[in-house]
């Protein structure tokens, strides 16, 4: 079984929770940095970024997550865990893990739009249809060099992108009951442990 963490701090972690387990993940709720030992993936959920971040560097996690996530363990940041993921806010608070080459705004959509449902093209999934629920979602400004969009707004936006093993998406896969995203980021992960068991 493959053992994937869930960012247990604040927000929808449970749901991310539900999906792994229906997909037949092993999920361990993480709340402390021993609790990173041994995963294969980890997940940041939604919620609020600036409560999920001053809680990261409460309990210690900053550190760890910035290192694991260097050594290629594969992370997915949904909505505020795109935030926690970015190397750059527009915004003040909060100061991101730098985890990923991606500027992010916060609450981009405004306040009209702050809450939307749109259909995208995933050009991951075998069917790239996909049905995406946005919640004050933050948009990506700009990717560095080696970021590849996977999927963006009509305008261009992105609102998904991966950049090694690092995926970060603006939306909320986990409120939907599709889970073709998580069954992706699993492949992300099978992946990656089959490349070290061949070093
Ligand atoms: N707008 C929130 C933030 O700034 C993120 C919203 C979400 O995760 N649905 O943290």
């Amino acid at each position: 079984m493959t053992k994937i963490g869930v960012l247990a701090l604040q927000g929808d972690f449970l749901e991310h929770k539900k999906i792994l387990v229906e997909i037949g993940s092993d999920v361990v709720e993480v709340r402390l940095p021993e609790h990173l030992n041994d995963l294969e993936g980890l997940i940041i959920p939604g919620g609020e970024s600036t409560t999920i971040v001053q809680l990261i560097d409460t309990y210690k996690l900053r550190k760890p997550l910035q290192e694991l996530t260097s050594q290629g363990l594969p992370v997915w940041g949904t909505c505020a865990g795109m935030i926690v993921m970015s190397n750059k806010l527009t915004d003040k608070y909060p100061t991101p893990l730098n985890l990923m080459n991606i500027t992010v705004s916060r609450n981009a959509f405004g306040r009209q739009l702050d809450s939307f449902e749109t259909e995208l093209s995933i050009s991951e999934l075998d069917n790239p249809d996909y049905h995406a629920v946005f919640i004050r979602a933050p948009s990506v400004c700009n990717v560095g060099k080696n970021v590849e969009i996977i999927a963006q707004l009509e305008d261009g936006t992105p609102v998904a992108v991966k950049e090694g093993n690092a995926l970060a998406t603006s939306f909320h896969p986990e409120l939907t009951n599709d889970n073709r995203m998580h069954q992706y980021f699993l492949k992300i992960v099978e992946n990656e442990k089959f490349q070290h068991r061949l070093i």
